[in-house]
C-alpha cells in the first residue's frame, strides 16, 4: 500500500488528506495543536477558520464564484462539508465556524486509512512515498528552519507586504503616460504625474486613512521588514516625492516637463491584463485603498483586482521553486518528492488552501500511480492562479488569490465589465469540464470513497 505524509491539518492538509484516502492512499496527518499553539488558532480542530467565515462569494461571474464552481466539480470534501454546515450570507458562502471545523475533524479521524498524529514536526519525514508540506502561515519555527535549508537562503518569507494590482482596462490612458525612468521613448512602466495640488491632497488624505489593526504578533517585526506608503507619507509632505512617488528621470508628454511627483505602474502579469503600484505596500483597510488610492491622476475609476496586504505569513518563493502539480522541484533525490499546498505554497484564501490542497494530492496520486495528470487549463480560476504562481518572470512574489486581473485575456476585448465576467466564467467553466472529463479518463478523480 502507499503511504503519504502531509504536515498540517489545516484547510489545505485536510483537504489532500481526505482526498489521498478516497483514492486508497494510507495517510499520516501531522497537527501540532493543542499541544503547540499557534498566535490565531483556538482550538485543537482541523481545518479551523481563523479569521472571517466567509469563504467568499458565490457568484458565478467572479473570481471566487469561479473557484467554487471547480472545488465542486472536481469533489472537494471540505467544500461538501462547507456546504453542510453553512449559514445565510446573502450571495457568499460562509460557514458556522465550530460545526465546519467538527465536521473536517470527525470525518478525518473516522477514516480508516487516516491517521491524525497530534504531533509538531520539526524536521521534513522522508519515508513515505511522498510528503506534503502544509503547515500554514504560522508553520512553526522548527519546520520553517527546516524548510529553508532544503530551499535554501531566501526562498522562505515571513511576511507578506503586498501593493495593491489595479485592472488594466479600468486606467484613464489621457493621464498617464508610458516611459521608462531615464529613457527615451515608450518604456516599460506607466506614470501617473500629480500637480504639487494633486499630490498635497493626496498625501493629506492618506496619512489620515484608517488603517488595519493588527495582531500584537504582527507588528513586532513587520514594520522593520517593510515600511507602507502612508508610514513614509507621515515623516513630513515630502517623504514619499523623495522616495516611491519621486519623479526624476521622467518627462510628462502632456507638459514637456517633470512632474511633481508620480507613481508608477508596472505590468503584474504576463498578457498586461493588470498593474500593480509599485512600492505602495499598504495597511489601509480595503475601504480606504480603494477612496484615497482613486485621487492618484489616472486611477479615479480603478478597479482593484487585488488590494494591498501586509501581514504575518509564510511562504516559498513559489515561481522559482514548484512545479504545476506543486512538487518542489529540486528537493533531493530520496525517493520520497516533496508538495507543497495551502499558504506555504504562496496562495492565499480560505477556498485557494483547499483547492491547493486538492490539486496536490491529485499530482501525488498520479505520480504514485505511475500516471501523468493532465494540466488543470489556465482558463479556470485555480489554473490561473497556478499558471501566475509558477511562472518564472514574476520576481519577489507575494501571495495571491484568485482574480480575473491574472487570467489570460479573452479572445476579444469586452467593454462591458458585466459581459466580460460572464465570458471568463463560460470559458472557465468548459475549460473545467475537459480537465474533469481528462482526470476522469485516466483514473485520477475519487468519485466515491474508496477505503
Ligand atoms: P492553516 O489552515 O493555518 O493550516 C496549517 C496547519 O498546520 C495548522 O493547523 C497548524 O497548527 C499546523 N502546523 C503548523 N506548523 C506545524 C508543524 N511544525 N507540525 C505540525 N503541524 C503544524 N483567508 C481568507 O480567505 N479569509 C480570511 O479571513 C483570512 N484571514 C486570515 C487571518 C490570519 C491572521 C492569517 C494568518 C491568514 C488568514 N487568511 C484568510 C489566509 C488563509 O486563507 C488562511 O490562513 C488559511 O487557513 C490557510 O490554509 P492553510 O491550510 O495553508 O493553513
Amino acid at each position: 500500500k502507499k503511504h503519504v505524509d502531509i504536515l498540517g491539518a489545516g484547510l489545505a492538509g485536510s483537504e489532500a488528506a481526505l482526498q489521498l484516502a478516497d483514492r486508497g492512499v494510507s495517510v499520516r496527518l501531522f497537527e501540532m495543536r493543542p499541544k503547540t499553539k499557534t498566535a490565531v488558532h483556538a482550538t485543537d480542530r482541523c481545518a479551523e477558520l481563523v479569521c472571517s467565515n466567509s469563504l467568499k462569494s458565490e457568484k458565478r461571474d467572479s473570481a471566487a464564484g469561479m473557484l467554487k464552481a471547480e472545488l465542486s466539480v472536481l469533489g472537494s470534501r471540505l467544500y461538501a462539508l462547507a456546504q453542510e454546515n453553512r449559514v445565510a450570507a446573502g450571495g457568499a458562502l460562509a460557514v458556522d465556524r465550530d460545526a465546519f471545523s467538527g465536521a473536517v475533524t470527525t470525518r478525518i479521524e473516522e477514516h480508516p486509512l487516516i491517521e491524525l498524529v497530534r504531533l509538531e514536526a520539526t524536521e521534513i519525514p522522508r519515508g513515505a512515498n511522498a510528503t506534503i508540506l502544509a503547515s500554514g502561515p504560522l508553520t512553526s519555527e522548527p519546520l520553517a528552519d527546516a524548510i529553508e535549508s532544503l530551499t535554501g537562503c531566501g526562498h522562505l518569507s515571513f511576511y507578506d507586504a503586498a501593493a495593491p494590482i489595479v485592472m488594466a482596462d479600468s486606467l484613464d490612458y489621457g493621464k498617464l503616460f508610458r516611459q521608462s525612468r531615464y529613457e527615451e521613448g515608450e518604456g516599460d512602466y506607466l506614470n501617473a504625474p500629480f500637480s504639487k495640488d494633486e499630490y498635497e491632497r493626496f498625501i493629506s488624505e492618506l496619512v489620515d486613512a484608517k488603517r488595519v489593526v493588527m495582531k500584537d504578533f504582527e507588528t513586532r517585526e513587520l514594520f522593520q521588514a517593510c515600511q507602507p506608503i502612508e508610514e513614509i507619507a507621515r515623516k513630513g509632505m515630502d517623504a514619499p516625492r523623495y522616495g516611491t512617488l519621486k519623479p526624476v528621470g521622467l518627462t510628462d508628454p502632456a507638459t514637456g516637463r517633470r512632474p511633481w511627483a508620480a507613481l508608477q505602474l508596472r505590468a503584474e502579469d504576463a498578457h498586461g491584463e493588470s498593474y500593480n503600484l509599485v512600492g505602495f505596500q499598504t495597511n489601509l483597510t480595503f475601504g480606504e485603498q480603494a477612496r484615497v488610492f482613486r485621487m492618484i491622476p489616472g486611477l479615479a475609476h480603478a478597479e482593484f483586482a487585488r488590494y494591498g496586504v501586509m501581514h504575518r505569513n509564510t511562504f516559498i518563493d513559489a515561481p522559482r521553486l514548484l512545479g504545476r502539480d506543486l512538487r518542489l522541484t529540486d528537493a533531493g533525490d530520496s525517493g520520497c518528492p516533496l508538495y507543497v499546498a495551502g499558504q506555504l505554497a504562496g496562495t492565499e484564501g480560505y477556498c485557494e488552501a483547499v483547492m491547493s490542497g486538492l490539486h496536490a494530492a491529485i499530482g501525488v496520486f498520479a505520480a504514485l500511480s505511475g500516471k501523468q495528470a493532465p494540466e488543470m487549463p489556465p482558463q479556470t480560476a485555480f489554473g490561473a492562479l497556478l499558471a501566475y504562481a509558477t511562472d518564472p518572470t514574476v520576481t519577489d512574489y507575494q501571495p495571491m488569490h484568485v482574480n480575473f486581473g491574472i487570467m489570460e485575456p479573452l479572445p476579444e476585448r469586452m467593454k462591458n465589465k458585466r459581459l466580460r465576467y460572464a465570458a471568463y466564467a463560460d470559458r472557465g467553466e468548459a475549460a473545467l469540464q475537459a480537465y474533469a472529463e481528462a482526470l476522469r479518463d485516466r483514473g485520477l478523480m475519487a468519485t466515491e470513497r474508496n477505503d
